[in-house]
């Protein structure tokens, strides 16, 4: 359950009542993987996943890997979760996305009051048409993240109109956003992202910063104080020490929107980390043109 606090535009500035914590909002999940251990205020692990840490949302996956793992999720009832759904592509044929539409919801049905998934492809009425049955969930994952953060004109339509036609008390969960769209997506009323794109970077080694990603050979040294990078050279740094960086970046980042929408000044923000990327520049530009009423309605309530 998100308690709203503050809007800054569609922004909102959150609380996520979470069995016994309280997390802030904007954030994001870290994403347990084996073999690394960094602490943050949420996490978020596939359904087979040992762990300890907590608060935690387990993420079912498809319906293939339900088959294979999630049972055990199922009959605990009391974990939270992102139900299983139907993964299909981005540039799908219509009737395969109308397809994994209509079965994640039908199994979304069977499970009321569970996180799910919003699919639709590409196909903006499929996402309405997911959105709108799926209105009061708690929790939603918006998928094919990444696709839609390199398609600007898709991701204004499909979040702004996810976010509308939801509950607000709904946590929009937007996944493989790189640190530095966050800002946009915040603007835009995302609640939760998530590390994936750092672990994926990472492995490329690719050095996050809230600008955007820079590789790591070109590097003569490390634009960071962070723990990890304090007193090091670009060289020095393995896989666990960059992933460990881009955490701290995403923790950067959720810090400064949070602040700023305190301040009413995420706007601006998100203006001025888009001038160094031409895709969240042409967002906020198609954002500003197509979208007024959606940016006039929220500016309109806000505290
Ligand atoms: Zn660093």
């Amino acid at each position: 359950m998100i308690e709203i606090i503050r809007h800054c535009g569609p922004a909102r500035l959150g609380r996520l009542h979470y069995n016994d914590s309280k997390i802030q909002t904007p954030n994001f999940f870290l994403n347990l993987i084996k073999g690394t251990d960094i602490n943050h205020d949420i996490y978020l692990a596939a359904s087979d996943f040992k762990t300890k840490k907590k608060p935690i949302v387990y993420d079912c996956g498809s319906f293939f890997e339900r088959r294979k793992f999630a049972s055990q999720i199922f009959r605990r009832s009391k974990i939270e979760k992102i139900l299983p759904d139907e993964h299909v592509g981005f540039n799908v044929p219509r009737s395969t996305a109308e397809a994994a539409v209509e079965r994640t919801v039908e199994f979304a049905k069977k499970y009321p009051g569970q996180g799910a998934v919003i699919q639709g492809s590409k196909y903006i009425d499929l996402r309405e048409k997911c959105a709108r049955e799926l209105e009061d969930r708690p929790l939603l994952l918006i998928a094919n993240g990444a696709k839609l953060i390199k398609n600007p004109r898709l991701l204004v339509e499909i979040v702004t109109r996810v976010r509308e036609l939801t509950s607000p008390n709904s946590t929009l969960y937007f996944p493989f956003a790189p640190p530095h769209f966050f800002y946009l997506l915040a603007y835009m009323g995302v609640d939760l992202f998530d590390s994936a794109d750092c672990i994926l970077k990472a492995r490329e080694k690719k050095f996050a910063t809230t600008r955007g990603f820079l590789s790591l050979q070109s590097l003569k040294e490390l634009p960071c104080s962070c723990k990890i990078c304090e007193n090091k050279i670009p060289s020095e740094l393995g896989f666990g020490d960059i992933l460990m960086h881009n955490v701290n970046i995403a923790k950067q980042v959720v810090k400064e929107i949070r602040e700023a929408i305190r301040g009413n000044g995420l706007r601006e923000l998100a203006e001025e980390k888009a001038s160094c990327c031409a895709a969240s520049m042409a967002a906020l530009r198609l954002l500003d043109r197509e979208k007024q009423d959606f940016l006039e309605r929220y500016t309109a309530v806000s505290l």
